[in-house]
């Protein structure tokens, strides 16, 4: 038997995509990155970049995938340091380490003018803007506070001092952040509205 594209032109079209594709649902992971980006489009940047953030989350940067080379190439070239490389925009695209600027606190003074970002209200580790503690992990088995790119301090608040970084955060002072626990909030909606005022 021969294959053919063509249906006969008595029968009905096949359909391409299985029935049960309109039936299945999306996975919320799906949806919340669906939302995320639009967050972009919109013009919104990350919460976890606000230059403020030090008193809400650690930022850990050695758990992020990519870190190990980036670290070999950086002592290797001599020019710089791993934490500057970390902290760095500009620094973490030169050495190949683009996980690195999706956490950099420098987006707030980015030069480009159009880039609104969110800070202004509360710090929400809620936002749809926020990553969760798993986002560019190394290894993605280990899910705890100690070893994930970004936690939450339980106690974080505008005057909250976060410990020293040598400091292994136990479970009274650390959380994980994840998609389960964000929702929507008015000032997301209210960042919108100072972008688009209706
Ligand atoms: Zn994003």
């Amino acid at each position: 038997m021969s294959l053919s594209l063509q249906q006969p032109a008595s029968q009905p079209r096949q359909q391409a995509i299985p029935a049960s594709y309109g039936f299945h649902p999306i996975p919320t992971s799906v949806i919340h990155t669906v939302a995320h980006e639009f967050g972009h489009v919109l013009g919104m940047y990350h919460e976890h970049q606000r230059d403020d953030r030090d008193h809400y989350v650690r930022y850990q940067c050695e758990k992020l995938e990519g870190y190990d080379q980036a670290k070999k190439d950086v002592e290797a070239k001599g020019q710089h340091t791993i934490e500057e490389v970390c902290a760095s925009v500009s620094l973490g695209y030169e050495y190949n380490f683009p996980s690195a600027p999706q956490f950099s606190t420098q987006r707030y003074f980015d030069d480009l003018g159009g880039i609104y970002v969110t800070k202004g209200g509360e710090y929400d580790w809620h936002s749809i803007m926020h990553y969760t503690s798993d986002a560019f992990h190394n290894d993605r088995l280990s899910r705890d506070p100690p070893n994930v790119p970004l936690f939450r301090w339980v106690n974080g608040d505008p005057d909250f001092q976060p410990p020293p970084v040598d400091h292994t955060p136990t479970a009274d002072e650390a959380k994980l952040i994840g998609w389960n626990e964000q929702e929507t909030t008015d000032d997301l909606y209210s960042h919108i509205q100072t972008l688009y005022p209706w």
